[in-house]
């Protein structure tokens, strides 16, 4: 089995080791057995809808969001298309931002997005930082948690048909009032929480995968367990931090 991965521009979205995520995911993926073909995605350069079966994006300030945000709202029929086909997606703090309808900058000026996700960001006086704890229910009576990290001066309101992600149990989350934090829709999710995210939430990664080998084959693998002890002990210090420093504003 082989899987492709589209990062969208590396070079200026990896803040806080986001591009750790691809590493779990590849590394994940090949103790499995599946082939994870990786593919950098610059400014212009195509995504093959159809052809990749997950999409990553990850964190950056806002002056790298700016640089890239034009090319990025321009993909907004191949990121529908290619969300309406199945594909997964993860996107983190800033790229999450710029897969909804706008991200307004600390300056006023409002960058444009692609508009997967049904939401808007506008960035506030003071920055949220510190450790999350979220409760998700992304499968059906499946509760688990994730842990790990936001900065973001960006207040993210969900629109009328946008599901979160998940609760928050500690931290600010999308916007340090409602209680939620990122956005799910289908195979695709945006999150604030960086970590990187992945190596401390093993159960998020391997469901990703197996969202990107469904897309491939038509159905959802069940993966074999790994043995995640240093991750399960990752995720547990994660989590007692935001329950003893978490959501502070800087
Ligand atoms: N620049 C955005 C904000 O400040 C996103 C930051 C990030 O990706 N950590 O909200």
């Amino acid at each position: 089995m082989k899987i492709r991965v589209a990062h969208l521009y590396p070079d200026y979205l990896n803040i806080y080791a986001d591009r750790g995520n691809m590493a779990v995911l590849s590394q994940r993926a090949a103790w499995r057995g599946i082939e994870l073909e990786y593919r950098p995605v610059g400014v212009a350069e195509a995504i093959q809808v159809g052809e990749d079966d997950l999409v990553y994006v990850g964190g950056g300030q806002d002056r790298e969001q700016a640089l890239i945000a034009p090319d990025l709202a321009a993909r907004a029929p191949e990121l529908e298309a290619a969300v309406e086909g199945g594909a997964a997606v993860l996107a983190v703090c800033g790229g999450y931002q710029l897969l909804g309808h706008f991200y307004r900058d600390r300056s006023g000026a409002e960058l444009p997005g692609a508009g997967v996700f049904d939401l808007h960001t506008v960035a506030g006086e003071r920055r949220m930082i510190g450790d999350v704890l979220l409760e998700c229910e992304i499968e059906p009576g499946e509760r688990r948690t994730l842990a790990g990290f936001e900065n973001h001066a960006g207040r993210t309101i969900l629109g009328p048909v946008a599901e979160p992600l998940g609760r928050v149990v500690s931290g600010f989350g999308n916007d340090g009032e409602s209680g939620f934090e990122g956005c799910r829709r289908g195979r695709a999710i945006g999150t604030y929480l960086h970590g990187p995210l992945l190596p401390r939430n093993p159960w998020l990664a391997d469901w990703l995968l197996a969202q990107a080998v469904a897309h491939r084959s038509g159905d959802v693998p069940d993966l074999e367990p790994l043995p995640d002890e240093l991750e399960a002990q990752a995720h547990t210090v994660a989590a007692g931090r935001a329950h003893t420093r978490g959501g502070r504003f800087g």
